[in-house]
């Protein structure tokens, strides 16, 4: 049976804190004196302007560190340029967006690491991936509190705490691998031939020789991403798939591997305000399509996103995204037990 609660939003004014307050207090306290707990949130593009302020986090965070936990609030980097590409622009984004430890109290950290290869690879055993590879966090936190803005989204329709988990958590590798079935792509104009896409390809299809460019031996590439989201000049660019069906089934394999990880020591809760039609990842002002609703906590990620899209209602979001087999993020988890 269905684990979770709510708690509605009656101030008129945003932040709501002492509703975040409540729910926080209906939780079954996971966690142990001494713990160490990431709070895995998104703190929002450069130039966004519908990301959740970090007042919430602060609640999440002074609640833990009351209790005796050692809360820390993280993100990975991303694979499009802007203001999160890098761990170093993603912390000055943060900061801008009043997530500092200061105002949380707690550290501010970059899972995947200053150079986006503090990755690791955990185990999935599932039709796409047989692993996923994610930012290494798991020797830092002996639990997690996934905290994700419910929103629209291009591709899954929606974005909550399924998404937070799987490309919240994804390498910028596993990131390319869950978008797409691709090869690489060279735009010379950007390419400074640095030659760090040929150190990395795990199969040697990446080579360069002086004064050349790089070529990539497609019968070789394993399609891995390493090297499009590895290159710092975005030089290199993707196939995309179109089958939006297989995308849904990436993103919660990804999810379920990371779920397998966590689950014993994690809670989430998702939060139903300013619901935009796009995600947090975008700069700029994004429309909001639904009035305030509350928190949803819950002790499973698809539990509670099933909730929160019952609770917005799916048609809000089919309205501005047409098209999107959603469903079938619903439909798989349950086939792969997640
Ligand atoms: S990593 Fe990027 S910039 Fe460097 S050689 Fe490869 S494609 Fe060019
Ligand atoms: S996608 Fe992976 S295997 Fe293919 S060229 Fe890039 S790094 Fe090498």
């Amino acid at each position: 049976m269905a684990d979770f609660f709510f708690e509605s939003v009656t101030e008129k004014k945003r932040p709501y804190v002492a509703p975040l307050r409540h729910l926080l207090g209906k939780f079954r306290y996971p966690f142990a004196p001494g713990d160490s707990v990431g709070i895995k949130l998104h703190w929002g593009e450069k130039g966004n302007k519908s990301y959740l302020p970090p007042d919430y986090a602060g609640e999440i965070s002074h609640w833990l560190i009351a209790q005796g936990a050692k809360p820390f609030i993280f993100d990975t980097t991303v694979l499009y340029s802007g203001g999160r590409h890098t761990a170093e622009d993603s912390l000055k984004t943060a900061a801008a967006h009043g997530y500092t430890p200061e105002f949380l109290g707690c550290p501010v950290v970059i899972a995947d690491g200053m150079d986006g290869r503090n990755v690791v690879s955990i185990p999935a055993g599932y039709k796409h991936f047989e692993t996923v590879q994610v930012g290494n966090v798991f020797d830092k936190a002996q639990g997690f509190v996934i905290f994700s803005h419910f929103k629209g989204h291009m591709v899954s329709l929606f974005g909550g705490s399924i998404k937070n988990i799987s490309m919240g958590f994804a390498s910028r590798a596993q990131k390319q691998r869950m978008h797409s079935d691709y090869h690489p792509i060279l735009n010379k104009k950007k390419c400074t031939r640095c030659g760090l896409c040929t150190e990395i390809c795990p199969t040697k299809a990446a080579s360069i020789s002086e004064p050349d460019y790089p070529v990539y031996d497609l019968k070789k590439c394993i399609g891995c991403a390493q090297c499009i989201a590895m290159c710092q000049e975005s030089a290199l660019k993707i196939f995309w798939d179109s089958d939006m069906t297989v995308f849904q089934e990436k993103l919660i394999e990804t999810a379920a591997a990371v779920w397998k990880k966590i689950q014993d020591k994690s809670i989430v809760i998702n939060s139903l305000m300013n619901i935009t039609v796009e995600c947090d990842c975008l700069a700029g002002k994004n429309p909001v399509i639904s009035k305030d609703i509350g928190f949803i906590g819950g002790y499973h990620p698809v539990e509670v996103d099933e909730e929160s899209l019952k609770m917005a209602g799916a048609d809000i979001f089919e309205k501005v995204h047409p098209g999107i087999p959603w469903q079938r993020q619903f439909s798989y988890a349950r086939e792969i037990d997640f």
